[in-house]
């Protein structure tokens, strides 16, 4: 009678456990998908930046070009008044003006020349980040659509497992389907688990001949000592002559026929 009942929950249990293994596919895929798209928008942002960057370096060099044709202009002007002065200090004033005012546009041409190599190599900078931000683009674009297609397909094969699993569970028995559950939440692994060779299956400690043998006759449920699982008994994995000679071919043979 609790053979057929554990064995009811067995089949809940492995519907439970497929459900389990599948939840955390979908939370590694989920976590893929989040890492991916980060790793775009990252790259989208420094381009961005960047370009934003350039933009305001080539206003800059806007504003120093405009300065230098507005020097230049200047030194004209006072070269060609220098041409119709008569008095050598007027003429000497301005030569020093004009002096200072050249002085002034060689240290800005010099700044300039700065931020033309600046520009250039932010330029070239932003053409490699945008290469590289396409073509991630496109690795990320299809490595996406490759993630949702395998999270829908999961999400598919989870509704099928949940149809499954109540339609098990409406065959389970009411007492012993709670405790299972709460068990199950707690280990999110298999919580009926058959001894084998001694042992518990599930924390793999050595049980004592006592709990074995309540267990071996089934009339109600015998609980691990040590981890609580359910524990269950499993005519082919107790072969104990053979486990202790460790004859697996032998074994096979037994289990197969
Ligand atoms: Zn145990």
């Amino acid at each position: 009678m609790l053979r057929e009942t554990l064995k009811v929950m067995l089949d809940v249990q492995e519907l439970d456990i497929q459900m389990i293994r599948l939840t955390r596919l979908k939370r590694e895929r989920v976590t893929e998908l989040e890492r991916i798209r980060s790793l775009r928008d990252d790259l989208h942002h420094q381009v961005v930046l960047k370009e934003s960057e350039v933009i305001e370096l080539k206003k800059q060099v806007k504003v120093m070009e405009g300065e230098m044709t507005e020097i230049g202009a200047k030194a004209q002007k006072l070269e060609a008044q220098q041409s119709t002065v008569r008095k050598v200090e007027e003429f000497n004033a301005l030569t020093h003006e004009i002096s200072s005012l050249e002085r002034e546009r060689a240290a800005k041409e010099q700044r300039l020349s700065g931020y033309y190599d600046k520009l250039s190599a932010e330029e070239d900078f932003l053409k490699n980040l945008k290469s590289s931000f396409e073509s991630t683009k496109t690795n990320c674009d299809q490595t996406e659509q490759e993630i949702k297609a395998s999270i829908e397909a999961i999400n598919k094969e989870g509704q099928e497992i949940m149809v499954s699993r109540s339609a098990a569970a409406l065959k389970a028995n009411k007492e012993i389907l709670p405790i299972y559950e709460k068990l199950l939440q707690n280990k999110k692994d298999r919580v009926i688990v058959p001894i084998e060779n001694r042992c518990c299956s599930g924390c793999h400690i050595v049980v004592t001949a006592q709990h074995e043998n309540l267990v071996r006759k089934g009339e109600k449920l015998v609980f691990c000592e040590h981890c609580s699982r359910i524990h269950y008994w499993h005519e082919h994995l107790n072969l104990q002559e053979e486990a202790k000679e460790g004859v697996p071919a032998k074994r096979r043979r037994k289990s197969a026929g």
